[in-house]
């Protein structure tokens, strides 16, 4: 496994693979990986010739706020598990070469930014899609490979791909969860033994929101209330939002019928978590 991490030598790297005619598979990662960032790792060996992984703690995505200096980070460990998957290449450029002193551009999507988590995260989504569109120019990947554990960003991504004339196949993986069902997360390192015991509130709540509609409830409010107290009965849970939406445009639905989109975040403790479900009725 090559490991670059400048952007020029990326950039090298990328054009004669392409010079090679092969066709390139990128996974973008914020590292510390898991079986979840795995899986996009297994994706992308079957349907492209090399694939590229990035580990990229990305600062203009966390709030001033929010965990980015305490974001868990372990290359070594990354590095050992990513060359074990057969990955071709780590990319892990430092903050100063993607952002050089002076850089002021970004890339928005309006309409979709503002929505679900984009609500609690003002500047979040603007800070993915610009690294995302960076990271996309400087490897040049034929596919990009993302998890349905994160449903809005999958979506802006589409969105920005189509928009901006990107000639990337955007391919959303399926969510990998837990045996007991809480979905695989880097912040999940977060958890005190007790709030891990806890966590698993999250998709038990949406696990109850299939049945209840699978029974012929299609009441959105009563769906997303029921999901609410399920996540407040929780002594260490605290609702960030639950919302019940139509997974083109984030748009809240009335009423569950045809494809929706059940999002919610949680925080655990200080930790704030997040899953989702779809559902076609
Ligand atoms: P992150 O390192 O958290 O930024 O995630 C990098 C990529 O891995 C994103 O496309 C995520 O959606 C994906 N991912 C993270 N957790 C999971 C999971 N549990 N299942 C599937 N994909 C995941």
């Amino acid at each position: 496994m090559r490991i670059v991490k400048s952007v020029a030598g990326m950039k090298a790297l990328a054009r004669q693979w392409k010079k090679e005619g092969k066709r390139i598979g990128f996974v973008p990662t914020m590292g510390y990986l898991h079986e979840g960032h795995l899986s996009l790792v297994r994706e992308s060996k079957t349907r492209a010739d090399v694939t590229v992984v990035s580990v990229f703690v990305n600062p203009t995505q966390f709030e001033p706020k929010e965990d980015f200096k305490k974001y868990p980070r372990d290359l070594e460990k990354d590095s050992a598990y990513l060359e074990k998957g057969g990955v071709d290449c780590l990319f892990y450029p430092d903050a100063d070469d993607v952002y050089p002193p002076g850089y002021r551009t970004y890339v928005e999507v309006h309409g979709l930014q503002d929505r679900l988590c984009g609500k609690s995260r003002p500047g979040h989504f603007r800070g993915v899609a610009t690294v995302v569109f960076k990271l996309f120019n400087i490897i040049r990947p034929d596919l990009a490979f993302f998890g349905a554990k994160d449903a809005q960003q999958v979506l802006i991504i589409e969105r920005m791909a189509v928009d901006l004339d990107l000639d990337v196949e955007i391919v959303t993986c399926p969510l990998v969860r837990e045996p007991d069902g809480l979905a695989l997360s880097s912040r999940n390192a977060y958890l005190s033994p007790e709030e891990r015991r806890a966590a698993p509130v999250l998709s038990r709540s949406l696990r109850w929101a299939e049945r209840a509609v699978a029974a012929g409830e299609r009441d959105a409010a009563k769906v997303v209330a029921g999901i609410r107290s399920a996540i407040e009965a929780e002594p260490l849970a605290r609702v960030d939002y639950v919302e019940a939406v139509d997974p083109v445009n984030l748009h809240p639905v009335a009423e569950i019928r045809g494809d929706v989109l059940i999002a919610l975040a949680v925080f655990v403790g200080s930790t704030r978590l997040i899953d989702n479900v779809r559902i076609a009725v």
